[in-house]
């Protein structure tokens, strides 16, 4: 198939790239580099000998997709493109609903025109706002996610029901991410965060690495075991994987699926620390800081609908996230630049 990868210079992208070279697909990566570096391409090509044809542009623009579709006989699209910390949608809401909402109905409409019906789209647990049960499987209602960053992913799964119910040609994948860490093993591709890193493993890692003093812990009266706020971190790779199979999933398959992914694994905060100084041998010095606003005290996925539909369960754990995670953190110690 010919793949199209928006975003796909970016962490989870990149990753999902090389998982689709390898499976033997064309991919066109489509991203503007607003959160990324073009160096994570040649570490591709590094790795497999193969590199996706990179097209430097943004979602927004319709002409330019036009020109990328009819060039290219895009076949499916992945979705990743998008704006994703979540204090700065709050501090700019217009600039996210703008690239992540108006974008990803640009990119539809182009995919429409183009008669692109395949769409597999990165969307996050971050819809279920303060979840009414625990694990969270896909029949649990989505709530109210608590900032611009979660809705503008709620609107474009909205979005995306409505454009399945009006043409039965569509066929969408809207897979909802738990916490994605970890990096490919050989250390070459990973998360490289702008600036002071606002998610939990990113921030650990560059502690471990004497770049950052010490982590802030958001909390530790949370009605959770060791009262720090417990997750469900997924491997990076397994979380590429699972993308081939929501696309080969589609196959028998029309209109818009969801499909949690996850472990059904929660760790906390604390767990996380003591296993990331375990794998990297190095200390994580950490304070008790307040609440984050926001934050809730555990999220963590039923995943049985992706077992059972896609044929796909998260393979690697968390010595494995943390191994990775810190082989890529210790070899290159500020990312790809
Ligand atoms: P990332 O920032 O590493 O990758 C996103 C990529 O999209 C970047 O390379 C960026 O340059 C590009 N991009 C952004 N806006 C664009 C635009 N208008 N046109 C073209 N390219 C654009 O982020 P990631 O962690 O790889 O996340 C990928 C997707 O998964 C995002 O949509 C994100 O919201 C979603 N997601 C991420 C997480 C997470 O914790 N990482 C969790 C749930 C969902
Ligand atoms: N967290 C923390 N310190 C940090 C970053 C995160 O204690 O510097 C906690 C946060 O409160 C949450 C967990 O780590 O309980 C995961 O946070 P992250 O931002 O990585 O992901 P989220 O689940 O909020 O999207």
């Amino acid at each position: 198939m010919n793949i199209l990868v928006t975003g796909g210079v970016g962490f989870i992208g990149s990753h999902t790239a090389l998982i689709l070279l390898q499976a033997g697909h064309n991919v066109v990566v489509l991203d503007n580099l607003c959160n990324s570096s073009v160096e994570t391409l040649n570490r591709v090509s590094q790795l497999i000998g193969r590199k996706p044809v990179f097209v430097q542009g943004d979602i927004r623009d319709c002409e330019m997709l036009d020109r990328l579709f009819l060039k290219h006989s895009v076949d499916a699209v992945l979705h990743f493109a998008g704006l994703k910390a979540v204090a700065e949608s709050v501090a700019q809401p217009l600039r996210y609903y703008d690239n992540n909402v108006h974008g990803s109905q640009v990119l539809l409409q182009a995919c429409a025109d183009a008669g692109v019906f395949n769409f597999v789209f990165s969307s996050s647990a971050t819809v279920y706002g303060e979840p009414a049960q625990m694990p969270i499987s896909e029949a649990c209602p989505v709530g109210q996610p608590t900032n611009p960053y979660g809705r503008s992913k709620l609107m474009v799964e909205e979005m995306l029901r409505d454009v399945a119910a009006s043409d039965p040609r569509w066929r969408i994948a809207i897979l909802r991410y738990f916490n994605p860490v970890g990096a490919h093993k050989s250390g070459l591709m990973g998360e490289d965060p702008n600036g002071i890193p606002n998610n939990l493993l990113p921030y650990i890692a560059q502690v471990a690495v004497g770049k950052l003093q010490q982590l802030a812990v958001f909390g530790d009266d949370y009605p959770t075991a060791d009262g720090t706020g417990v997750r469900d971190y997924i491997h990076v790779m397994d979380l590429a994987e699972a993308h081939l199979r929501a696309l080969e999933a589609l196959y028998t398959r029309t209109g818009a699926h969801v499909w949690n992914l996850g472990t059904g694994r929660g760790y906390s905060v604390l767990e996380m620390v003591r296993s990331f100084e375990a794998a990297s041998g190095k200390p994580v010095p950490y304070r008790i800081a307040p609440r984050r606003p926001g934050d809730i005290a555990a999220c963590y996925a039923d995943p049985a609908k992706a077992e059972r539909e896609l044929g796909w369960k998260a393979q690697r754990g968390l010595d494995e996230m943390m191994r990775d995670a810190w082989l890529w953190q210790s070899m290159n110690p500020d990312g790809f630049r």
